[in-house]
């Protein structure tokens, strides 16, 4: 088998074959509809409702908390629009910052056009907001916070708890997109204030096409899909059970697993880091060196173009990003580096690589081995960096 080093987690992960075991049945031998009255098939009933205790279990919630959907971008839709509507009469202010998915920031677009106003929090050079910025903005008539859990690109956890005590202390809905955190991080719903939570199965080595909402009891929310009377009728449409049961598995999976996993993983992030620090000049780590995801490593190196970096890098079967997935393959650079302050022409040359638990030390020295020698070759077909060593030169 060629050679494939894949760190690429914030964009997928492996399914596990636990997980996909679990799954099996409900394709071959268990697929009634849920629906339906004879056993067979309602028996699929209960399963859901194991799973979603289970889900529920994790976050401290309670069962019927838990929806249901497609995945982080339908929950993030759900959330943002549903939650608007609901309490458009209280006001029609919405607060979130500059680097949240494209599910976020889109759907903010969209109510933008229906009238509502929606105040984009910046964020400090390691990309954090701040906390007093967020104070300042909240309003009247401001009806919902959304401010991620973990940021997709370069890592960075918030300080959710404290976000979610100033939402409540001023009545308001606090919402936050975990897609990367769960499964990555403990979370409690109740102790960080959080009302609603995004999470998608696919980034915790579950399947993909299935994601959950939580919202919490007595939040007002309209339906998001209307037909049968599925997900306490507000996502209707029959349930995905092999995919409930898939995120199910993997959601017991990820918890407990998540100590020893996310330690291995910290263990060779902060290696990587390291050696990539000492041994490749002109780098930059993006994202905060503490309070970040335990397998995210995210460095902008400059005179060198990221796309390019990453056919190189493709080439010796590595798998890595520039940016978010949806935004690579457009030459705009990251909205998240933009952000945090890096100029167009730094933040071009970005790579991101999030690794799982099975990257090793070996694969760690693999790719920082090919990384320094494929930014040595582009740095020398680089004019800009010539001149940038010239000058280097005659100044010392
Ligand atoms: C991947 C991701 C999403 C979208 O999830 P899908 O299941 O792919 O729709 C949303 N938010 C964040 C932070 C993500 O990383």
């Amino acid at each position: 088998m060629e050679k494939r080093i894949y760190l690429d987690n914030a964009a997928t992960t492996k399914t596990a074959p636990e997980v996909v075991e679990a799954m099996l049945p409900y394709f071959t031998e268990h697929y009634g509809n849920p629906s339906s009255i004879y056993g067979f098939a309602a028996a699929n009933k209960e399963v859901i409702t194991g799973c979603r205790e289970k889900i529920a279990g994790i976050l401290g919630a309670k069962t019927e908390e838990i929806y249901f959907t497609a995945g982080g971008s339908e929950s993030d839709n759900w959330a943002l629009v549903a939650a608007a509507e609901a309490y458009a009469a209280k006001g029609k202010h919405i607060i979130t910052s500059r680097i949240e998915h494209h599910a976020i920031l889109h759907t903010c677009e969209y109510l933008e056009k229906r009238g509502y106003e929606v105040t984009y929090l910046d964020v400090d050079e390691a990309g954090f907001i701040d906390l007093e910025q967020l104070r300042a903005a909240i309003r009247e008539d401001t009806i919902l916070i959304s401010i991620m859990f973990a940021n997709n690109e370069i890592g960075t956890i918030q300080p959710v708890e404290q976000i979610g005590q100033i939402a409540h202390e001023h009545g308001v809905l606090f919402h936050t997109d975990g897609v990367q955190a769960f499964g990555q991080v403990p979370i409690c719903v109740d102790e960080m204030h959080i009302d609603m939570l995004s999470a998608s199965g696919h980034k915790f080595n579950g399947p993909k096409g299935i994601g959950f909402l939580y919202i919490r009891k007595g939040v007002k929310i309209r339906s998001f899909i209307h037909g049968g009377a599925q997900e306490r009728k507000r996502r209707a449409g029959t349930e995905n059970v092999p995919g409930i049961v898939g995120i199910g598995a993997a959601a017991e999976r990820a918890a407990r697993t998540m100590e020893e996993r996310t330690a291995r993983e910290r263990e060779v992030r902060d290696y990587m880091i390291s050696r990539i620090e000492k041994e490749i000049p002109y780098c930059r780590l993006n994202g905060d060196r503490t309070m970040r995801l335990p397998n995210n490593v995210n460095f902008s190196f400059r005179f060198v173009e990221g796309e390019s970096l990453l056919i190189r890098l493709d080439r010796k079967g590595i798998c890595a990003s520039s940016g978010s997935a949806c935004t690579s393959g457009s030459l705009d650079p990251s909205h998240v580096l933009l952000a945090i302050g890096l100029p167009h022409e730094i933040a071009h040359g970005s790579l991101r690589m999030t690794l799982s638990e099975e990257t090793t030390k070996e694969d760690a020295d693999y790719v920082v081995d090919a990384l320094k020698e494929i930014i040595q070759i582009q740095r020398e077909m680089s004019p800009l960096y010539e001149d940038f060593i010239k000058k280097e030169k005659s100044r010392s």
